[in-house]
């Protein structure tokens, strides 16, 4: 890290600023944070900004537009390390339900004059455009997590979040398997760990909100939802929510297009 504290910026694309949240949601831990470094750049937190370069960059949003396509290619410049934070900015976001359909045909819907509106036909995560050191999963991210994110970058080490599924959470937290117990579909066993297994904790499935652990089988958990009675239909929209452009989700989802 340059000389003086680290400068932390935070930017933001295509999201719905759930991920800054978290960040300040992070109260007792933000006092910490804020002495660690020097906040250079949090539109959510303060109008202050400080000049690049910047050590640590945190993007929250998928890459819409072709501004968006330019801004990310120079804050990759100004950054030494770029975190992308959340499931728009890693994968795409809920925005992406848009790949599916030609984006023309939205904005002639939704807007009086699409002609003024300018955008990509696809909404993509940040790592597509450029370089990412790191991505940190969730909708919203797990404060913790960031935090650890933050002090792991902070002191020169790998960040130590788990690569494994919800469901080893389930174990670690003694929750009842919601699938196995109540046959209740579950995306568990090809989504990342790190919510603490909140829904099957509550008795309902997971719908992947943290997006696709390190290698999902997600083929298998399909034909597994189909003996519990899921159409076809049902396990194409399963795959699309917040990570549906997330490579795995994205083929799952089209497997069941037919
Ligand atoms: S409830 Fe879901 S996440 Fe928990 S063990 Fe069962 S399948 Fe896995
Ligand atoms: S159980 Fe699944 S849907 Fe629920 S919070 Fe965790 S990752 Fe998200």
């Amino acid at each position: 890290m340059a000389q003086g504290k680290p400068k932390l910026a935070v930017w933001k694309f295509a999201s719905c600023d759930g991920c800054q949240l978290s960040l300040l949601d992070c109260e007792d831990e933000l006092l910490a944070v804020a002495g660690a470094v020097e906040i250079a750049s949090f539109p959510e937190a303060t109008r202050a900004t400080v000049k690049g370069p910047y050590d640590i960059s945190l993007v929250e949003g998928s890459i819409t537009t072709p501004h968006d396509e330019q801004r990310i290619h120079s804050i990759r410049r100004s950054s030494r390390f770029l975190v992308t934070i959340g499931a728009c900015a890693t994968a795409g976001g809920i925005q992406a339900l848009r790949n599916f359909k030609d984006v023309n045909e939205f904005t002639s819907l939704v807007y009086a004059h699409p002609d003024y509106i300018q955008t990509l036909k696809k909404s993509t995560p940040v790592t597509d455009h450029v370089f990412v050191d790191f991505e940190l999963r969730g909708c919203p991210i797990n404060k913790y997590q960031l935090i650890e994110v933050l002090s792991a970058l902070l002191h020169g080490r790998k960040p130590n979040t788990p690569p494994h599924a919800v469901c080893m959470e389930c174990k670690q937290r003694g929750a009842v398997c919601v699938m196995v117990a109540h046959a209740i579909p579950c995306l568990g066993p090809v989504t990342q760990a790190g919510c603490g297994a909140l829904c099957p904790s509550y008795a309902r499935g997971c719908y992947g909100c943290f997006g696709p652990k390190e290698t999902p089988n997600t083929a298998s958990l399909a034909a597994g939802w189909a003996e519990l009675g899921v159409s076809n239909r049902d396990l194409m929209r399963a795959f699309r929510g917040f990570n549906t452009y997330a490579e795995p989700f994205r083929r799952e989802s089209e497997a069941h297009e037919k």
